[in-house]
């Protein structure tokens, strides 16, 4: 016989998934509804608006697809490519090409603009590369969760926007971590997920767009065959699932029959969402940065360094570089085995080079920072690794009471 699961007691600090707020584990236990149910229909009337604030938008279409956050990306990018259309992908880590990917597979004509992932473009890098390939859509990543960097965009969207160009931004690692203002930076359409700094279990993915995005993915609409046998239209999304045209139809007071809901994760989101705008968004910021200022107080008092820029980093992710002659997978494994406490890796060029330590939503909390410095500490010394011994603890104590006071 199988035994009841019993689920290992873990302190999360990758960039992802984090752990669950205690309130959002909760909602998830309540009664099914059905997904036309009116007292459901209102659940996700408040989901589309509370998902705007966070992304900083004015936005008529915000809601939730069904799906990890790459499902938005895949929805995002489909509802504007057509074969051949052309698309521009600046990428300075591992989750541009992710883009790219969808893209090429979505029969686009993809451009690269490569460069070292240390750091992020400057506007003038891209603005050079759109005026040389002339694309239509410009997809970029706001926060590198690969490499911890974020790329500023507001004059790269105000150039999207003043050539007509369609700006579409992955901000999966940054919302609700760090102020966004998509409607100031004028992206088209932004995507964000829910197991980040959201602190809601991975399996769906948020997206809101302006009405440059609906005029188009209006023209391309069509109802499904089983509802109706005469509207057909040869420009069509050529995704069934994520048909970003019929979403927003199921979204909408239309309520046209798509996918049946995943109820329980929508509660979980209401919650997830709640959670964070009753904190304030601006009092969850500051508890990024705070958090992040004290975990690079005790790294650096380690002795170890930061990888990449500094003025460009992600507060919501601190990648450090793995001292010579330590093996990170074995320390990543000694940290889970003895501590409980769980840190990333990274991958592509990066991958055996930086530890990635991930400070996102109910992740990031004073006492996990603190957890997680003693616990990189301690297996370091294990491993006989050279590190600054007895500093990491108190430099980040420190660093609190001197934020407090
Ligand atoms: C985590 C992440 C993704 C992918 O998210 P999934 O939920 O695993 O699909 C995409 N982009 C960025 C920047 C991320 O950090």
């Amino acid at each position: 016989m199988y035994k009841e699961l019993t689920i290992a007691q873990r302190t999360i600090m990758t960039p992802g998934p984090v752990e669950a707020h205690p309130v959002v584990l909760q909602a998830m236990t309540n009664r099914i509804l059905g997904q036309f149910d009116p007292s459901f229909l209102e659940i996700m009337n408040e989901v589309k608006e509370m998902i705007k604030k966070p992304f900083g938008t004015e936005n008529k279409e915000a809601f939730a697809v069904d799906g990890t956050s790459r499902a938005g990306l895949e929805a995002a990018l489909i509802a504007l490519i057509e074969p051949g259309d052309k698309v521009l992908i600046p990428a300075y880590g591992r989750f541009a090409y992710l883009l790219g990917e969808i893209c090429e597979r979505a029969q686009a004509n993809v451009s690269y603009l490569e460069k070292e992932w240390t750091a992020p473009f400057s506007p003038e890098e891209v603005i050079k590369a759109i005026n040389e390939f002339q694309p239509k859509i410009v997809a970029m990543v706001h926060g590198e969760t690969a490499n911890g960097q974020m790329q500023p965009l507001k004059e790269i969207g105000a150039y999207c926007r003043e050539k007509d160009l369609f700006f579409v931004v992955d901000m999966v690692a940054t919302y609700g971590g760090v102020e966004l203002a998509v409607d100031e930076w004028c992206v088209d359409i932004a995507i964000a997920g829910t197991q980040k700094c959201l602190s809601v279990p991975s399996g769906l993915a948020l997206v809101t767009y302006n009405d440059r995005v609906e005029k188009l993915i209006n023209s391309r609409y069509q109802k499904e065959l089983g509802l109706s046998k005469s509207d057909r239209n040869d420009r069509h999304i050529t995704s069934n699932y994520l048909d970003l045209s019929q979403l927003q139809r199921y979204w909408n007071s239309e309520r046209i029959n798509h996918h049946t809901e995943a109820t329980s994760m929508i509660y979980a989101l209401h919650e997830g969402l709640r959670m964070l705008l009753a904190e304030g968004l601006e009092a969850a910021y500051s508890r990024h940065s705070v958090n992040e200022g004290a975990l690079l107080a005790g790294i650096k008092a380690m002795g170890l360094q930061i990888y990449g820029n500094r003025e460009t980093k992600m507060p919501t992710v601190t990648p450090i570089l793995i001292p010579e002659n330590i093996d990170g997978e074995s320390v990543r494994e000694e940290m889970l085995h003895f501590f409980g406490v769980e840190i990333a890796s990274s991958f592509g060029e990066l991958k055996g080079k930086i530890w990635r330590i991930g400070n996102m939503g109910y992740s990031s909390r004073k006492e996990n920072i603190l957890h997680v410095l003693s616990a990189l500490e301690g297996v370091l010394m294990h491993q006989r690794a050279s590190i600054e011994p007895g500093k990491a603890v108190p430099a980040a104590i420190n660093y609190y009471q001197n934020k407090t006071n």
